[in-house]
C-alpha cells in the first residue's frame, strides 16, 4: 500500500493555519484588513488576556448576505480575485482567501453578518473548523467575528505564544501601522475592558499620527513634499536629521496602503538619511509609496508583510534622493528660528521676561575663529563649570548675569526681541542665511558655554544647546566635502608606494572608478594584471594602514548605488577623519569663534547633526520650561 494520503479538509486547514495564524496579532491584522476591504469606516478591536482568550473586531463594513457567509468559511474562497491574471493588480488587501478558515480551524469562532439595508443577518458557530450552528443574527449592519481559545485544539502552538503582555503588544503595534495606513477610518481598541485607543476619523496623516504618538513626535516630523518619479510616488512624514530610534519599530512603509518590510526600502532610506542617521539607529518614518500593482509583487509571503519589487534599484534611489531632498529642505524652517527671537509661541517674553544678557565684549586681540584651526588658547574663565563668555574683565551688567538675579517685575525691554517683532516668526522669507554676512541680523544670542563643551544660546523659541564638537565636525565634513567636489581634495604622496593585490573584478571596477578615487586624492595607478599601486594618499588623512583604508573605500563604493556613489565615498572618509580635526570638548572658544561657529553651523546643509548622525543642537522651548517649572500642565 502508498505511504502517501490526502491530508483531511481539517488537517489541510491546520497546516495552512500555521502560515497565517502565528499569534493573536495575526489574527487582528487579518480580520481588520478584511473590515478595511469591506470598506469599513468605524472599527472596534477588543481583546482579552492578550487576545489569547478573546479577539473580538466589529466593523461597519459591507456585511455579508448568508451565502457568502458560509462561503468565506470555505478554503480558497474569495470575492477579490478571479483569475491568476488579477495578481497582477492587487488593490485590496486580501487576496487568498485563506484567512477565515485558517483562523476558524484553530479557535472557537464565531461570525455575524449582516448586509446594510437587510432586516436579518446571520450568525455562524465554528470550533476547531467545524460548523456548529448557522442561524439568523440580529447585530447591526456590517461584521463581528469573534475569536476565542486560539490554538485550543493545538497546544504545542499554544505553547509558542508569550505573555500576555507581549502579545497584546503586538496587536498594538498592527493596529497602529493599520490606523496610521487609513486616517480616514476611526478606530477604537479596547484591551481587557479598558479602551486603550479612541481614534477619530482623522482629515490629515498628520493629526492621525498626533491622535496616536503625541504632539511631540509629530513636531520631530517633517513633512514630504510629494513627488512622482518613473511611476513612483512616495508622500508622508520623516524624522528630522537626528531623529532616530534603536528599532525599526517606527520605520512604518506603505506600499499601496500595505506597511510592508522590504530590505530594498530600508537601503534606501538609510542611503537618505547618510550622515543623518547615527550608527546602529533606525530612521522614524510614516512612508507612502504607490505605484502601478503590475510592478509590485505582494504575493511573496503568506502573511502580506513582504513584497518584491520588479525594479529595485529604483525604488531604493527613488526613496534615497526624496529623503535626502526633504531633510535638506528642513534646514530652511530651523534657519528661520535663528532669525527671530520674537515674542511667538503661547508664551510672550511679557509674561515671562526674556532674561537680560549683557553684551559680550569683544576680544579683538584675538583671531577670529577658523574652522579648520579651532584650537583656541584657554580663558580665564575655564575653571568655572558654566563658563561665562566674557573673558575680559566683567561689566556691573555682565556679573548680575553670572549670579541670575530675579528678572524685575517689569518685562525688561529686549532690544532684540524688539527688532524681531517687526518680522513674525511664521514669515517664511526670512532667512537667517540670507542675513549670515551680517552678524548682526543674526539674533540668537550666545549665553555662555556649559560644561567647556555646550553652548547655551537663546532663540524664538527658548534655549538652543548646541555641542560645539559636533558642531564642529558638521561644518568641516561639508567643506571637505565642498572641496572635494569642486576642485579634488591634495594629496600628499608616500615615501614609499605600496602594492594592493586585488581580484579581477575588483580591478575593472577600480578601472571604471579612477576619477573618482583621483579626486579624493588617492594616487592609484594599475601595476599588473591583479595589483594596483598607491603612492598617494588625502592629506588630511591619517591612517596607520593605508590598504584597509582603500579596500574600505572600495567596498564602500561598491555597495552604493551609481547615483549616489560619488557622494557616498567621500562622504565616508571624510566623516571618518574630521573628528581628529574638530574642536575638543574641552577646547574654551571667545564670543566672536562662538558666532563664526555657529553662522557656519547654520549655513550647513544639514546643520543639525554631525556627521555621525548625533545632533548638533537641541531647541527647549519656553513651552518645555514651562511645564518642567510646573507653570504650565
Ligand atoms: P481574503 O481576504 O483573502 O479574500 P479571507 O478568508 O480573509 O480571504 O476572507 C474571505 C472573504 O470573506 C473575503 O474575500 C470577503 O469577501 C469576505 N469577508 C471577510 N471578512 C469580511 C468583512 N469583515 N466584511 C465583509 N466581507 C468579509
Ligand atoms: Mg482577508
Amino acid at each position: 500500500m502508498g505511504r502517501i494520503q490526502l491530508l483531511s479538509e481539517e488537517v489541510a486547514s491546520q497546516v495552512a493555519a500555521g502560515e497565517v495564524v502565528e499569534r493573536p496579532a495575526s489574527v487582528v491584522k487579518e480580520l481588520v484588513e478584511n473590515s478595511l476591504d469591506a470598506g469599513a469606516r468605524r472599527i472596534e478591536v477588543l481583546i482579552r488576556r492578550g487576545g489569547i482568550s478573546q479577539i473580538k473586531v466589529v466593523d461597519d463594513g459591507s456585511g455579508m448576505d448568508r451565502d457568502d457567509a458560509l462561503l468565506c468559511l470555505e478554503r480558497h474562497a474569495t470575492s477579490k480575485i478571479r483569475t491568476g491574471n488579477d495578481l497582477a493588480s492587487i488593490a485590496t488587501l486580501g487576496f487568498r482567501g485563506e484567512a477565515l478558515p485558517s483562523i476558524a480551524s484553530v479557535s472557537r469562532f464565531r461570525l455575524s453578518t449582516r448586509p446594510h439595508g437587510e432586516e436579518e443577518g446571520t450568525e455562524i458557530l465554528v470550533s476547531g473548523g467545524k460548523i456548529d450552528a448557522v442561524r439568523a443574527g440580529g447585530d447591526a449592519p456590517g461584521t463581528q467575528i469573534e475569536v476565542r481559545s486560539l490554538f485550543y485544539n493545538l497546544p504545542a502552538r499554544r505553547k509558542f505564544l508569550r505573555t500576555e503582555n507581549t502579545e497584546a503588544s503586538h496587536v498594538e503595534h498592527h493596529l497602529h501601522l493599520q490606523a496610521i495606513g487609513h486616517p480616514g477610518v476611526a478606530f477604537i481598541f479596547v484591551k481587557d475592558d479598558r479602551t486603550a485607543l479612541q481614534l477619530p476619523v482623522a482629515a490629515r496623516l498628520a493629526d492621525r499620527i498626533r491622535d496616536l504618538s503625541g504632539t511631540e513626535l509629530v513636531e520631530q516630523l517633517v513633512e514630504i513634499e510629494p513627488i512622482e518619479q518613473a511611476g513612483l510616488r512616495v508622500s508622508g512624514f520623516i524624522g528630522k536629521p537626528g531623529v532616530s530610534r534603536s528599532t525599526r519599530a517606527q520605520q512604518i512603509v506603505f506600499v499601496n496602503g500595505r506597511a510592508i518590510e522590504n530590505p530594498t526600502v530600508n537601503y534606501g532610506l538609510r542611503e537618505g538619511y547618510h550622515t543623518a542617521l547615527m550608527k546602529g539607529q533606525h530612521p522614524v518614518t510614516f512612508l507612502f509609496l504607490e505605484m502601478d500593482p503590475a510592478v509590485v509583487d505582494v504575493n511573496v509571503h503568506p502573511a502580506k508583510r513582504e513584497v518584491r519589487f520588479r525594479d529595485p534599484s529604483l525604488v531604493r534611489e527613488v526613496l534615497a534622493s526624496v529623503i535626502r531632498k526633504t531633510l535638506e529642505a528642513t534646514r530652511q524652517s530651523w534657519s528661520r528660528q535663528f532669525a527671530a527671537p520674537a515674542p511667538s509661541g503661547p508664551t510672550p517674553p511679557q509674561r515671562l521676561p526674556v532674561f537680560p544678557v549683557s553684551p559680550i565684549p569683544e576680544t579683538p586681540e584675538r583671531s577670529p575663529f577658523r574652522p579648520s584651526d579651532a584650537r583656541m588658547g584657554a580663558s580665564p574663565a575655564e575653571l568655572s563649570p558654566f563658563q561665562p563668555v566674557e573673558p575680559t574683565a566683567p561689566t556691573p551688567d555682565s556679573r548680575d548675569a553670572h549670579q541670575l538675579p530675579l528678572p524685575p517685575a517689569a518685562a525688561i525691554p529686549d532690544p532684540s526681541a524688539e527688532k524681531a517683532s517687526s518680522v513674525p516668526a511664521e514669515n517664511g522669507t526670512t532667512d537667517f542665511l540670507a542675513s549670515s554676512g551680517n552678524p548682526e541680523a543674526s539674533d540668537f544670542r550666545i549665553l555662555g558655554v556649559l560644561g567647556k563643551l555646550y553652548v547655551l544660546m537663546e532663540n524664538a523659541n527658548g534655549l538652543v544647546l548646541v555641542d560645539q564638537h559636533a558642531a564642529h565636525e558638521r561644518i568641516l565634513f561639508e567643506q571637505l566635502r565642498n572641496r572635494m567636489e569642486t576642485r579634488g581634495v591634495a594629496s600628499q604622496r608616500l615615501l614609499m608606494p605600496l602594492t594592493l593585490p586585488v581580484a579581477p573584478r575588483d580591478s575593472d571596477w577600480l578601472d571604471r572608478n579612477l576619477d573618482t578615487l583621483q579626486r579624493m586624492g588617492i594616487g592609484i595607478e594599475q601595476f599588473g594584471p591583479s595589483t594596483w599601486k598607491i603612492d598617494a594618499l588625502p592629506s588630511f588623512i591619517k591612517t596607520g594602514d593605508p590598504l584597509q583604508l582603500v579596500r574600505q573605500l572600495i567596498d564602500d563604493l561598491r555597495s552604493a548605488t551609481a547615483q549616489t556613489s560619488k557622494l557616498r565615498l567621500g562622504e565616508d572618509v571624510i566623516a571618518k577623519t574630521v573628528c581628529r580635526h574638530a574642536v575638543k570638548a574641552n577646547d574654551v572658544l571667545r564670543r566672536e569663534e562662538l558666532m563664526q561657529l555657529i553662522r557656519d553651523l547654520l549655513a550647513c546643509e544639514l546643520p543639525y547633526c554631525c556627521p555621525h548622525g548625533r545632533p548638533t543642537m537641541i531647541q527647549m522651548s519656553y513651552g518645555e520650561l514651562e511645564k518642567k517649572f510646573g507653570r504650565k500642565v
